[in-house]
């Protein structure tokens, strides 16, 4: 893979594919991590002379522009960070865009508008997509591949777009890609894997690869219940994917087998109904139940103090520990206990820890943890699932050739 060092370019436009995909509450951005870690990589490129044009996705709008999902509070705050004026195009590949673009001076910057206001970058149709990657291709002569994010998604910007232009790696990629490395190459061991937060589908499959790997494997989030019920037990109306049953009874007896070691949470702590995460009213049925009596009708949102304690033993002698997806609802005071212990465990450990997906690294730094305290804080959950499973990401394997 060629790195930024590798291309020339001084007065030359060079798309940076970037993943500014930040938490927002009401256009307030509540976590700026994704934009702060792509940052060195643009201010690189300004140092150096180049016409930037960063472009990101935000959300999951439907294929046309949706004000909710704009980009424009990340421009501001980009500005921000980096120290200099971001010119914020309306558009990603219309009038706005090849305005902004062609008035760029050489070290100044800009960035599009949230790319899924284009229903080709996330098309499953080849023609489609490569019809949008030919309008971004237009905007650019050298394309930096910086968004880790999505580096597994078979998108536009991400996978055909590289194939139109020169191409290099952003440090962002760079370092993740090394700290993934890490991970599956040489482990320190015991290698304990936490896993967690609520696209259950999405992870289930990470643990098959796993089973062959960490020595540990801490489950907590919404990933409980379908591994508790799978053991017999009622949930409630806690998150449960019934499909996922016979895998996750097939995961526990290989567990067994070959010695890898399952932890599921004692105790769970419930509510009646979903927490407002946004006015965080207090939770007024709060309570805390054995993992083996969720009431009819309760939701399981956090682990419970037991399980915090547990899961601290069991990660207090781990050499190498990787996280994924927070421990409960911890966007809301009452259910983020699960999620602070476990970050509180990390800190404490002497191994090297690493914390994968958007929602995982926000949780650490709204909770108010110093971020420096770990070995490795990722950008992307799902891209750092799916390499450690070892999957070919589209993403990175475009930026190969
Ligand atoms: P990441 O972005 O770190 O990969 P996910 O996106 O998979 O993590 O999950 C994060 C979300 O999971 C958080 O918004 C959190 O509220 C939610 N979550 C955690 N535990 C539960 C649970 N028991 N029920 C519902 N949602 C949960
Ligand atoms: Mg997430």
């Amino acid at each position: 893979m060629k790195t930024i060092e590798d291309l020339d370019v001084a007065g030359r436009r060079v798309f940076v594919r970037a993943d500014l995909n930040v938490p927002l509450s009401g256009g307030t951005i509540t976590d700026d991590g994704r934009i702060r870690a792509v940052a060195p990589t643009i201010a690189k490129l300004v140092e150096r002379g180049a016409k930037v044009v960063v472009a990101s996705h935000l959300g999951r709008p439907k294929g046309e522009p949706d004000p909710q999902f704009s980009l424009a509070p990340v421009a501001a705050r980009l500005g921000e960070i980096l120290g200099r004026p971001v010119a914020f195009a309306t558009d990603t590949v219309g009038e706005s865009a090849k305005a902004t673009v062609a008035a760029l001076a050489d070290g100044e910057v800009t960035l599009l508008e949230n790319l899924r206001f284009n229903a080709g970058e996330t098309s499953k149709d080849d023609a489609e997509r490569g019809a949008f990657a030919d309008e971004l291709a237009g905007l650019a002569d050298l394309y930096v591949g910086d968004g880790f994010g999505a580096v597994h998604r078979k998108h536009a910007s991400v996978f055909d777009l590289p194939a139109r232009l020169p191409h290099a790696v952003g440090d962002l990629i760079a370092t993740e890609v090394g700290v993934l490395k890490r991970l599956t190459e040489e482990v320190e061991r015991p290698y304990v894997v936490v896993l967690g937060g609520s696209k259950v589908s999405d992870k289930v499959g990470v643990i098959d690869n796993l089973l062959g790997k960490a020595d540990r494997i801490l489950i907590g989030g919404g990933m409980v219940y379908t591994f508790l019920k799978a053991q017999g037990h009622e949930v409630g109306s806690s998150l449960l994917q019934e499909d996922q049953i016979p895998t996750v009874l097939d995961y526990l007896k290989r567990g067994e087998e070959s010695g890898v070691e399952f932890v599921l949470p004692v105790d769970i702590a419930i509510s009646g109904t979903f927490p407002d995460t946004r006015t965080q009213a207090p939770v007024e049925d709060f309570a805390v139940v054995g993992a083996d009596g969720i009431p009819a009708g309760a939701l399981g949102l956090d682990i419970g103090p037991s399980s915090c304690a547990l899961f601290a033993e069991k990660l207090a002698d781990a050499k190498t520990v990787f996280w994924n997806g927070p421990m409960g609802v911890f966007e809301h005071p009452a259910f983020a206990d699960g999620t602070r212990a476990v970050t509180q465990a990390l800190i404490d450990s002497d191994g090297f820890t690493v914390v994968g997906g958007g929602d995982s690294a926000a949780a650490v730094r709204i909770l108010g943890f110093d971020e420096t305290k770990f070995g490795h804080i990722s950008t992307g959950g799902g891209a750092s699932l799916e390499y450690l499973e070892g999957k070919t990401l589209p993403g990175l394997a475009a930026l190969e050739g």
